[in-house]
Protein backbone atom coordinates (compact mmCIF):
# COMPACT_ATOMS: atom_id res chain seq x y z
CA UNK A 1 0.00 0.00 0.00
CA UNK A 2 1.89 3.02 -1.07
CA UNK A 3 0.77 5.57 1.74
CA UNK A 4 1.34 3.12 4.30
CA UNK A 5 4.84 2.69 3.17
CA UNK A 6 5.28 6.67 2.91
CA UNK A 7 4.28 6.78 6.05
CA UNK A 8 6.16 4.07 7.50
CA UNK A 9 9.37 5.18 5.96
CA UNK A 10 8.69 8.68 7.01
CA UNK A 11 8.73 7.09 10.71
CA UNK A 12 12.08 5.28 10.33
CA UNK A 13 14.00 8.43 8.95
CA UNK A 14 12.10 10.04 12.17
CA UNK A 15 13.36 7.72 14.04
CA UNK A 16 17.52 7.94 13.51
CA UNK A 17 17.25 11.58 15.26
CA UNK A 18 15.50 10.42 18.52
CA UNK A 19 18.22 7.74 19.27
CA UNK A 20 18.24 7.34 22.71
CA UNK A 21 22.05 6.81 24.85
CA UNK A 22 21.82 2.94 25.68
CA UNK A 23 22.82 4.54 29.23
CA UNK A 24 19.97 6.39 29.15
CA UNK A 25 17.93 3.33 27.80
CA UNK A 26 18.83 1.24 30.22
CA UNK A 27 16.91 3.90 32.98
CA UNK A 28 14.17 3.66 31.22
CA UNK A 29 11.04 1.46 32.65
CA UNK A 30 10.12 -1.91 30.89
CA UNK A 31 6.86 -1.58 28.94
CA UNK A 32 5.59 -4.48 26.57
CA UNK A 33 3.54 -3.63 24.00
CA UNK A 34 0.66 -6.63 23.25
CA UNK A 35 -0.96 -5.69 19.94
CA UNK A 36 -4.53 -7.41 18.57
CA UNK A 37 -5.29 -5.44 15.87
CA UNK A 38 -8.01 -2.72 15.67
CA UNK A 39 -7.80 0.79 13.32
CA UNK A 40 -4.67 1.66 15.29
CA UNK A 41 -3.34 -0.69 12.96
CA UNK A 42 -5.76 -0.29 9.97
CA UNK A 43 -4.73 0.81 6.57
CA UNK A 44 -6.34 2.66 3.60
CA UNK A 45 -5.12 3.29 0.00
CA UNK A 46 -6.10 7.11 0.41
CA UNK A 47 -5.26 8.99 3.41
CA UNK A 48 -8.69 10.89 2.92
CA UNK A 49 -11.20 7.92 3.00
CA UNK A 50 -13.58 6.57 5.07
CA UNK A 51 -12.96 2.57 3.54
CA UNK A 52 -10.01 0.61 5.43
CA UNK A 53 -9.60 -2.16 6.97
CA UNK A 54 -8.41 -3.30 10.61
CA UNK A 55 -5.09 -5.15 11.64
CA UNK A 56 -2.71 -4.67 8.81
CA UNK A 57 0.03 -3.56 9.97
CA UNK A 58 2.10 -5.77 12.31
CA UNK A 59 3.25 -4.43 16.44
CA UNK A 60 7.06 -3.85 14.75
CA UNK A 61 5.91 -1.45 12.44
CA UNK A 62 3.43 0.22 14.77
CA UNK A 63 6.78 0.43 17.26
CA UNK A 64 8.48 1.85 14.48
CA UNK A 65 6.17 4.58 13.83
CA UNK A 66 6.37 6.22 16.66
CA UNK A 67 10.20 6.64 17.95
CA UNK A 68 9.63 9.19 20.09
CA UNK A 69 7.93 6.31 22.22
CA UNK A 70 11.64 4.77 23.41
CA UNK A 71 12.32 7.85 24.89
CA UNK A 72 9.59 7.06 27.99
CA UNK A 73 10.80 3.30 27.91
CA UNK A 74 12.14 0.52 26.07
CA UNK A 75 9.67 -0.98 24.56
CA UNK A 76 9.25 -4.43 22.75
CA UNK A 77 6.67 -6.03 21.26
CA UNK A 78 4.29 -9.11 20.57
CA UNK A 79 1.73 -9.84 18.05
CA UNK A 80 -1.35 -11.37 20.16
CA UNK A 81 -3.63 -11.02 17.17
CA UNK A 82 -4.17 -8.71 14.30
CA UNK A 83 -8.06 -8.64 14.54
CA UNK A 84 -10.90 -5.67 13.96
CA UNK A 85 -12.14 -5.82 17.11
CA UNK A 86 -15.65 -6.34 15.86
CA UNK A 87 -14.03 -9.83 15.85
CA UNK A 88 -12.72 -9.95 19.35
CA UNK A 89 -13.50 -13.21 21.04
CA UNK A 90 -13.05 -15.60 23.74
CA UNK A 91 -9.93 -17.49 22.44
CA UNK A 92 -7.48 -14.31 22.17
CA UNK A 93 -9.56 -12.81 25.33
CA UNK A 94 -7.76 -15.85 27.20
CA UNK A 95 -4.18 -15.64 25.18
CA UNK A 96 -3.94 -12.18 25.95
CA UNK A 97 -4.89 -12.26 29.92
CA UNK A 98 -2.26 -15.24 30.41
CA UNK A 99 0.43 -13.53 28.43
CA UNK A 100 0.12 -10.40 30.06
CA UNK A 101 -0.25 -12.73 33.86
CA UNK A 102 2.85 -13.94 32.70
CA UNK A 103 4.80 -10.67 32.21
CA UNK A 104 3.73 -8.82 34.62
CA UNK A 105 4.96 -11.18 37.12
CA UNK A 106 8.55 -10.67 36.02
CA UNK A 107 10.48 -8.38 37.97
CA UNK A 108 12.04 -6.61 34.88
CA UNK A 109 8.46 -6.20 33.39
CA UNK A 110 7.30 -2.54 34.50
CA UNK A 111 3.67 -1.85 32.51
CA UNK A 112 1.94 -3.22 29.37
CA UNK A 113 0.50 -1.16 26.85
CA UNK A 114 -2.25 -3.18 24.93
CA UNK A 115 -2.97 -1.72 21.30
CA UNK A 116 -6.99 -2.76 20.30
CA UNK A 117 -9.99 -1.57 18.07
CA UNK A 118 -11.97 0.85 19.77
CA UNK A 119 -15.77 -1.21 19.04
CA UNK A 120 -15.08 -3.35 21.76
CA UNK A 121 -12.01 -2.16 23.93
CA UNK A 122 -14.91 -1.56 26.61
CA UNK A 123 -15.37 -5.10 27.36
CA UNK A 124 -11.59 -5.98 26.69
CA UNK A 125 -10.58 -3.95 28.86
CA UNK A 126 -13.00 -4.72 31.84
CA UNK A 127 -12.09 -8.50 31.37
CA UNK A 128 -9.15 -7.58 32.08
CA UNK A 129 -9.72 -5.29 34.98
CA UNK A 130 -11.40 -8.76 36.61
CA UNK A 131 -8.70 -11.13 35.94
CA UNK A 132 -5.03 -9.18 36.07
CA UNK A 133 -3.39 -10.42 39.05
CA UNK A 134 -1.18 -7.73 39.55
CA UNK A 135 -0.87 -3.93 40.45
CA UNK A 136 1.59 -2.84 37.59
CA UNK A 137 0.12 -0.76 34.86
CA UNK A 138 -1.76 -2.49 32.53
CA UNK A 139 -2.91 0.28 29.72
CA UNK A 140 -5.56 -0.33 26.67
CA UNK A 141 -4.77 2.21 23.59
CA UNK A 142 -6.75 2.27 20.26
CA UNK A 143 -7.35 5.20 17.49
CA UNK A 144 -10.43 6.05 15.27
CA UNK A 145 -8.57 6.87 12.36
CA UNK A 146 -6.56 4.42 10.49
CA UNK A 147 -2.44 4.41 10.85
CA UNK A 148 -2.81 5.70 6.83
CA UNK A 149 -5.45 8.84 7.77
CA UNK A 150 -4.83 12.42 7.80
CA UNK A 151 -4.30 13.34 11.14
CA UNK A 152 -4.09 10.16 12.43
CA UNK A 153 -5.08 10.22 16.07
CA UNK A 154 -2.84 6.26 16.99
CA UNK A 155 0.63 7.25 17.11
CA UNK A 156 -0.24 10.23 20.07
CA UNK A 157 -2.72 7.86 21.27
CA UNK A 158 -0.10 5.51 21.65
CA UNK A 159 2.82 7.42 22.54
CA UNK A 160 0.35 8.96 25.69
CA UNK A 161 -0.73 4.94 26.21
CA UNK A 162 3.22 4.45 26.90
CA UNK A 163 3.46 7.23 29.03
CA UNK A 164 0.93 6.12 31.27
CA UNK A 165 2.20 2.44 31.35
CA UNK A 166 5.36 3.76 32.05
CA UNK A 167 4.49 6.09 34.99
CA UNK A 168 4.83 4.51 38.60
CA UNK A 169 1.57 6.78 39.59
CA UNK A 170 -0.38 5.06 37.14
CA UNK A 171 0.15 1.61 38.85
CA UNK A 172 -3.08 0.44 41.21
CA UNK A 173 -5.88 1.78 39.79
CA UNK A 174 -6.94 -0.85 37.38
CA UNK A 175 -6.68 -1.46 34.09
CA UNK A 176 -6.91 1.88 32.10
CA UNK A 177 -7.73 2.85 28.55
CA UNK A 178 -5.59 5.59 27.16
CA UNK A 179 -7.59 7.36 23.95
CA UNK A 180 -7.64 11.11 23.20
CA UNK A 181 -5.61 12.68 25.96
CA UNK A 182 -7.80 11.14 28.65
CA UNK A 183 -6.59 8.26 31.16
CA UNK A 184 -10.47 6.42 31.49
CA UNK A 185 -10.99 3.44 33.74
CA UNK A 186 -11.42 0.22 31.87
CA UNK A 187 -14.88 -0.26 34.16
CA UNK A 188 -16.02 3.10 33.49
CA UNK A 189 -15.77 3.79 30.22
CA UNK A 190 -18.15 3.64 26.82
CA UNK A 191 -17.71 4.22 23.14
CA UNK A 192 -20.39 6.66 22.54
CA UNK A 193 -19.91 8.12 18.67
CA UNK A 194 -19.57 5.94 16.27
CA UNK A 195 -16.54 8.35 14.37
CA UNK A 196 -15.55 10.99 16.00
CA UNK A 197 -12.07 10.68 17.26
CA UNK A 198 -13.49 11.76 20.75
CA UNK A 199 -15.94 8.94 21.08
CA UNK A 200 -14.76 7.94 24.47
CA UNK A 201 -17.00 8.64 27.95
CA UNK A 202 -16.51 7.82 31.22
CA UNK A 203 -20.08 8.90 32.02
CA UNK A 204 -20.69 7.89 35.90
CA UNK A 205 -16.99 7.84 37.41
CA UNK A 206 -15.33 10.09 35.77
CA UNK A 207 -12.09 10.07 34.16
CA UNK A 208 -8.41 8.94 36.35
CA UNK A 209 -6.53 11.15 34.62
CA UNK A 210 -5.38 12.93 31.32
CA UNK A 211 -2.29 12.99 29.46
CA UNK A 212 -1.05 15.36 27.44
CA UNK A 213 2.16 14.69 25.04
CA UNK A 214 3.30 12.20 27.82
CA UNK A 215 2.26 14.39 30.65
CA UNK A 216 -0.05 12.51 32.52
CA UNK A 217 -2.09 14.26 35.89
CA UNK A 218 -3.69 11.38 38.25
CA UNK A 219 -7.38 12.65 39.59
CA UNK A 220 -8.90 9.24 40.84
CA UNK A 221 -7.68 6.21 41.82
CA UNK A 222 -9.78 2.56 40.82
CA UNK A 223 -13.58 2.33 41.49
CA UNK A 224 -14.91 -0.77 41.89
CA UNK A 225 -12.77 -4.09 43.13
CA UNK A 226 -9.99 -4.80 39.85
CA UNK A 227 -6.98 -7.33 39.78
CA UNK A 228 -4.99 -8.17 43.06
CA UNK A 229 -8.66 -7.70 44.79
CA UNK A 230 -10.86 -9.44 42.06
CA UNK A 231 -11.84 -12.49 43.19
CA UNK A 232 -11.61 -13.69 39.39
CA UNK A 233 -9.62 -16.40 38.26
CA UNK A 234 -8.82 -17.57 34.78
CA UNK A 235 -6.77 -20.49 36.65
CA UNK A 236 -7.92 -23.88 34.68
CA UNK A 237 -10.54 -22.16 32.36
CA UNK A 238 -10.52 -23.11 28.83
CA UNK A 239 -14.34 -21.71 27.98
CA UNK A 240 -15.86 -19.18 29.08
CA UNK A 241 -19.95 -19.66 29.64
CA UNK A 242 -22.44 -18.19 26.97
CA UNK A 243 -24.27 -14.98 28.20
CA UNK A 244 -26.15 -13.46 25.59
CA UNK A 245 -27.60 -9.65 25.43
CA UNK A 246 -31.19 -8.68 24.04
CA UNK A 247 -31.99 -5.06 23.67
CA UNK A 248 -35.62 -4.32 24.94
CA UNK A 249 -37.40 -1.64 22.62
CA UNK A 250 -41.17 -0.22 22.16
CA UNK A 251 -43.86 -3.68 21.39
CA UNK A 252 -41.19 -6.33 22.64
CA UNK A 253 -41.97 -9.67 22.77
CA UNK A 254 -40.33 -12.34 24.25
CA UNK A 255 -39.15 -14.11 21.27
CA UNK A 256 -35.58 -12.56 21.35
CA UNK A 257 -35.19 -13.95 25.46
CA UNK A 258 -36.61 -17.17 24.47
CA UNK A 259 -33.95 -17.72 21.45
CA UNK A 260 -30.72 -16.95 24.15
CA UNK A 261 -31.84 -19.63 26.21
CA UNK A 262 -32.66 -22.31 23.33
CA UNK A 263 -29.11 -21.40 22.46
CA UNK A 264 -27.59 -22.16 25.46
CA UNK A 265 -27.25 -18.90 27.04
CA UNK A 266 -26.57 -19.17 30.98
CA UNK A 267 -26.87 -15.63 31.51
CA UNK A 268 -29.32 -13.01 29.98
CA UNK A 269 -28.65 -9.68 29.98
CA UNK A 270 -31.19 -7.26 28.61
CA UNK A 271 -30.54 -3.77 27.38
CA UNK A 272 -33.39 -2.47 29.02
CA UNK A 273 -35.39 0.51 28.28
CA UNK A 274 -35.25 3.77 30.99
CA UNK A 275 -34.49 1.93 34.70
CA UNK A 276 -33.91 -2.07 33.25
CA UNK A 277 -37.26 -1.74 32.38
CA UNK A 278 -38.92 -3.53 29.49
CA UNK A 279 -42.62 -4.67 28.38
CA UNK A 280 -44.71 -7.30 30.49
CA UNK A 281 -44.44 -9.74 27.89
CA UNK A 282 -40.29 -9.10 27.95
CA UNK A 283 -40.53 -9.17 32.04
CA UNK A 284 -42.72 -12.56 31.54
CA UNK A 285 -39.90 -14.21 29.16
CA UNK A 286 -37.27 -13.00 31.53
CA UNK A 287 -38.99 -14.06 34.69
CA UNK A 288 -39.68 -17.81 33.36
CA UNK A 289 -36.05 -17.94 31.89
CA UNK A 290 -34.61 -16.82 35.27
CA UNK A 291 -37.12 -19.86 37.53
CA UNK A 292 -35.61 -22.09 34.98
CA UNK A 293 -32.06 -21.38 36.26
CA UNK A 294 -30.67 -19.12 33.73
CA UNK A 295 -29.57 -15.96 35.34
CA UNK A 296 -31.15 -12.77 34.18
CA UNK A 297 -29.59 -9.70 34.40
CA UNK A 298 -31.95 -6.16 33.68
CA UNK A 299 -29.13 -3.35 32.69
CA UNK A 300 -30.00 0.00 30.48
CA UNK A 301 -30.01 0.52 26.91
CA UNK A 302 -29.42 4.20 28.28
CA UNK A 303 -25.53 5.77 28.10
CA UNK A 304 -25.43 6.84 31.55
CA UNK A 305 -27.08 6.24 34.94
CA UNK A 306 -27.55 3.11 37.41
CA UNK A 307 -30.16 0.73 36.96
CA UNK A 308 -31.56 -0.18 40.44
CA UNK A 309 -33.26 -3.07 42.04
CA UNK A 310 -36.97 -3.59 42.67
CA UNK A 311 -37.89 0.36 41.24
CA UNK A 312 -40.33 -0.53 38.32
CA UNK A 313 -40.07 -4.12 38.27
CA UNK A 314 -39.90 -6.63 41.47
CA UNK A 315 -36.28 -8.12 40.99
CA UNK A 316 -37.31 -10.03 44.44
CA UNK A 317 -40.47 -12.10 43.36
CA UNK A 318 -39.58 -12.32 39.75
CA UNK A 319 -36.11 -13.47 40.48
CA UNK A 320 -34.02 -10.70 38.16
CA UNK A 321 -30.77 -9.15 39.05
CA UNK A 322 -29.73 -4.89 38.59
CA UNK A 323 -26.85 -4.23 36.74
CA UNK A 324 -26.33 -1.46 38.83
CA UNK A 325 -23.83 0.70 36.64
CA UNK A 326 -22.22 -1.93 34.20
CA UNK A 327 -23.84 -1.22 30.86
CA UNK A 328 -25.08 -4.02 29.15
CA UNK A 329 -21.60 -4.96 27.92
CA UNK A 330 -19.93 -4.97 31.29
CA UNK A 331 -22.67 -7.46 32.97
CA UNK A 332 -21.98 -9.68 30.44
CA UNK A 333 -18.52 -9.65 31.10
CA UNK A 334 -18.80 -9.93 34.54
CA UNK A 335 -21.52 -12.28 34.50
CA UNK A 336 -19.52 -14.69 32.26
CA UNK A 337 -17.01 -14.63 35.14
CA UNK A 338 -19.47 -15.33 37.70
CA UNK A 339 -20.99 -18.19 36.08
CA UNK A 340 -17.46 -19.98 35.89
CA UNK A 341 -18.77 -21.47 39.43
CA UNK A 342 -22.39 -21.57 41.64
CA UNK A 343 -23.37 -18.73 42.93
CA UNK A 344 -26.14 -17.54 44.47
CA UNK A 345 -28.62 -14.67 42.68
CA UNK A 346 -27.34 -12.91 45.83
CA UNK A 347 -24.01 -12.96 45.73
CA UNK A 348 -23.99 -12.55 41.92
CA UNK A 349 -25.79 -9.67 42.76
CA UNK A 350 -23.23 -8.13 45.27
CA UNK A 351 -20.69 -8.95 42.69
CA UNK A 352 -22.43 -6.44 39.96
CA UNK A 353 -22.47 -4.16 42.35
CA UNK A 354 -18.73 -4.70 43.69
CA UNK A 355 -16.97 -4.64 40.76
N1 LIG B 1 -13.78 -1.67 13.91
C1 LIG B 1 -12.58 -1.13 14.49
C2 LIG B 1 -12.17 -2.04 15.62
O1 LIG B 1 -12.76 -2.00 16.65
C3 LIG B 1 -12.82 0.26 14.95
C4 LIG B 1 -11.65 0.93 15.62
O2 LIG B 1 -10.67 0.35 16.02
O3 LIG B 1 -11.75 2.16 15.78
O4 LIG B 1 -11.25 -2.79 15.48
Amino acid sequence: MRIATRTWLAAAAAAASLAVSPARAAELPNVVVLATGGTIAGAASSDVQAAYTSGQVGVDQLLAAVPQAKKLARLSGEQISNIGSQDMNDEVWLKLARRINELVAKADVDGIVITHGTDTIEETGYFLNLVVKSKKPVVLTAAMRPSTALSADGPLNFFNAVAVAANKDAAGRGVLVVVNDWIHGASSLTKASTTAVQTFLSPLRGLVGTVAYGECEFYRGPVGKNTLESEFSLDGVTSLPRVDIVMAHANMDGAMIDAAAAAGAKGIVVAGVGNGNMTKAGLDALAAQAKKGIVCVRSSRVVTGRVGRNVEVDDDKLGLLASDDLNPQKARVLLRLALLKPRSLADIQRLLVEY
